[in-house]
């Protein structure tokens, strides 16, 4: 890594870390043809957590629970983001792209105006492991034209601290090292952080950015608040907070996720969400009419 970018970050540490504000228990629901998943992000915290409207994590090593997969469906106004840590996932959608996103990889999808994919397992047996997240777009964003890009997990960018800690930087920024995407409106980041027994890890945050951490292994602590394994902790928003600081005693992996709200309406019917419910029926009839297709 750019050891320049390194030494600034060390030079700048976070003075003043968030708090856990709340630690949220995801819901166990079925989703697409029959998958078991752990809704964690559910929609009563799309307002707190704004611009993030979903975060689902699935992991099971029991074909039955995945395999049914997620058929034929659409999607208009926000961005998908799955990330695999393990297993395969074959995706197509009506503008012809096709692409597998497997062990490490992610698949960025903007749906913009429409898209109708389908996400399927490309294995029928083994772990399958990973996480989707809802990031909204702006108003003015939320018909452009639909995007999306395959990273594999080789060209994540990544890097590891003296003390061992291990980053992968998605989206956004750490540690003077930039993600894989980058966006605007949202300025979204998106770290996966594996952290030693016994090691500390610092993330500046943009005061104001909605901010929250989800642990899959181990158990992370901030500011004397521990975070178990399948647990979503709410970062608090205090106006004097830099950053955040997160310490673990036990090997430890998590997600820290954050961005800038938008602070504009939220209007959801399933797979479309708009600013208004005239731009969902409008949805729904451009849907029904076929308008989605590429
Ligand atoms: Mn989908």
């Amino acid at each position: 890594m750019d050891t320049q970018a390194e030494t600034e970050i060390a030079a700048t540490p976070v003075v003043r870390s968030r708090t856990v504000e709340r630690l949220v228990a995801g819901q166990f629901v079925m989703d697409g043809a029959g998958v078991r998943i752990n809704r964690v992000l559910t929609g009563p915290l799309q307002r707190r957590l704004d611009p993030f409207l979903m975060l689902d994590a699935f992991g099971s090593d029991k074909a039955g629970d995945y395999i049914a997969g997620f058929p034929s469906h659409p999607h208009r106004g926000f961005e998908t983001v799955t990330y695999m840590l393990h297993g395969s996932m074959r995706h197509k959608d009506s503008f012809g792209n096709e692409g597998v996103v497997t062990d490490g990889g992610v698949q960025w999808m903007t749906a913009g105006r429409g898209v109708i994919h389908s996400e399927m397992p490309a294995q029928t047996e083994g772990l399958m492991e990973g996480f989707q997240l809802w990031l909204n777009l702006p108003a003015r964003d939320k018909m452009r034209a639909p995007w999306y890009a395959d990273i594999p997990s080789g060209d994540i960018p990544r890097f590891t601290l003296e003390n061992g800690v291990t980053v992968q930087v998605i989206a956004g920024a750490s540690h003077g090292v930039a993600g894989a995407v980058q966006r605007d409106g949202t300025e979204p980041v998106y770290l996966d952080i594996g952290l030693p027994a016994g090691a500390r890890f610092e993330q500046p945050l943009r005061a104001g950015h909605n901010a929250f951490i989800y642990v899959f292994r181990g158990e992370a602590v901030v500011e004397g608040k521990g975070i178990a394994a399948t647990r979503m902790a709410i970062l608090a928003n205090q106006p004097d907070a830099d950053g955040v600081r997160i310490s673990a005693s036990t090997p430890t992996r998590l997600l820290l996720i954050a961005g800038r709200p938008l602070g504009e309406p939220i209007a959801q019917h399933g797979p479309f969400v708009m600013n208004t419910q005239e731009e969902l029926i409008r949805a729904v009839e451009d849907f029904r009419a076929g308008r989605f297709a590429g």
